[in-house]
């Protein structure tokens, strides 16, 4: 195997910098485009000024704190897959033996027991978010259906790290040094099925999805399709509002599950402006293909991820004395530490792609609506219902978030042409005051 004697280090570099180029190449190019020309953009009100100053002071205090655990939640994650990559105390050995007698089984097994480890060990990071979400009201959930959805969602987590194990172990013993060759292919061909399978099979579990209902807001929707030149798929209300007050809508699926799906937090409390620029941006999303960018993406970096997986699980292996020749339970916690540790490096450029077609999403949701000011409003309203920082710290904005931030995308929009005469089908309602939620 002298492809495992590699540093992983530096062949994690490598892929870093590979999967960035990647990234680059699958971007739009999101280049000067009629918003740079307008004049009016220095006459505009501040971004703060238009959410309130006290607002963003909130939102700012809220997601520094909720920063701070989720970084904390990061931490503890790879701390645990540390231990017990490496950590071969006489329980854990003993455990991994009597694992290695049967080696698929016994990797299913550590696989499962680690996944719910994990769970245990966060849950306390886990509980103290709840918290914080239900002290600002962003969170409508009772502490005991919440209790009820991590455990389900523990479970369904562990259950499916254990049949990673064991498909992981499954391929290292049969195909050793073209490990990643079959884990590649595997993996692809898994991340085909999610995207399919995600909105049939795990959001009905979480969720009650309806078929939005005929009237305005269908109307809407199938307008503004047409006039996009898009197909759609199923379009549905999902009951969001029995966990959160967020208001969000997003696409998912591919062939027939595909779909677009509006929270009733939405529905409920946008105005018809606010509600078409939420729907255009969606639809830009279908229009340019996003999810098949994000599938390409996803599947050309996935061979790079799990070259590192196998080189660095080798070394791992190495380090603890277990035998990574041919491959047992033992090294189920290297494979969880750099499949973690791969997914944590490569959502950074997968991000930065993200955030790129999120800001076409915009600028097509603006050529569709013509309506900048129904997207300006749009933002103040998220900033309010989901308590967002409009402007969080540049690395962190880098590193984890997926849409650029509130104020470049109110920026965007302040800076693109007012057009003539408005569309009376999109003009906005009144500017409203935080907390406000009335219908639309
Ligand atoms: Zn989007």
């Amino acid at each position: 195997m002298s492809l495992n004697r590699h540093s992983p280090l530096w062949f994690g570099l490598a892929a870093l910098i590979v999967a960035y180029v990647l990234a680059w190449g699958l971007a739009p190019d999101n280049g000067p485009g009629p918003g740079t020309r307008s004049s009016a953009v220095s006459a505009a009100p501040s971004v703060e000024a238009r959410i309130g100053p006290d607002v963003v002071e909130r939102a700012e205090r809220y997601r520094s704190r909720g920063r701070r655990l989720f970084l904390a939640g990061l931490a503890l994650q790879f701390a645990v897959l540390a231990l017990f990559a490496f950590y071969r105390g006489p329980p854990v050995r003993q455990a991994l033996d009597r694992a290695a007698g049967r080696p698929l089984l016994g990797s299913a097994a550590v696989g499962f027991t680690l996944a719910l480890v994990l769970a245990i060990v966060q849950f306390p990071l886990r509980l103290a978010g709840f918290d914080l979400g239900r002290e600002v009201g962003l969170v409508t959930q009772a502490r005991n259906d919440w209790l009820l959805d991590v455990t389900v969602s523990a479970l369904l987590t562990a259950s499916l790290a254990a049949i990673a194990a064991l498909v992981a172990v499954f391929v290292w013993r049969r195909f050793g040094p073209r490990f990643w060759i079959a884990g590649s292919a595997l993996a692809a061909v898994g991340a085909v099925i999610v995207v399919w399978a995600w909105p049939v099979v795990v959001s009905p579990i979480f969720g009650k999805f309806e078929s939005l209902p005929d009237g305005a807001n269908r109307d809407r929707v199938e307008r503004l399709a047409a006039r996009a030149g898009v197909e759609v798929g199923k379009i549905q209300e999902v009951d969001s509002s029995r966990r959160s007050s967020a208001i969000n809508a997003y696409v998912n699926g591919i062939g027939n599950s595909k779909q677009v799906v509006i929270y009733d937090n939405a529905i409920r409390k946008l105005t018809p402006a606010e509600l078409s620029a939420l729907i255009a941006h969606e639809l830009a999303h279908v229009k340019q293909h996003d999810l098949y960018r994000g599938l390409a993406f996803a599947i050309l970096v996935i061979p790079l991820a799990v070259l590192f997986v196998q080189v660095g699980t080798a070394a791992a292996a190495r380090r603890s004395g277990d035998d990574g020749d041919p491959g047992g339970p033992g090294i189920v916690p290297a494979l969880a530490l750099m499949t973690a540790l791969a997914a944590l490096f490569l959502s950074f450029p997968g991000n930065m792609l993200s955030r790129s077609l999120e800001s076409r999403a915009d600028r097509e949701a603006l050529e569709l609506t013509s309506d900048p000011d129904g997207q300006i409003s749009l933002q103040v309203q998220l900033s309010w219902a989901n308590i967002s920082d409009p402007d969080p710290p540049g690395l962190y904005q880098f590193l984890f978030r997926s849409h650029p931030s509130t104020a470049d995308r109110i920026e965007t929009a302040e800076s693109w042409p007012r057009p003539g005469p408005p569309d009376p089908w999109v003009v906005g309602g009144p500017v409203r005051v935080p907390g406000w939620s009335g219908g639309s």
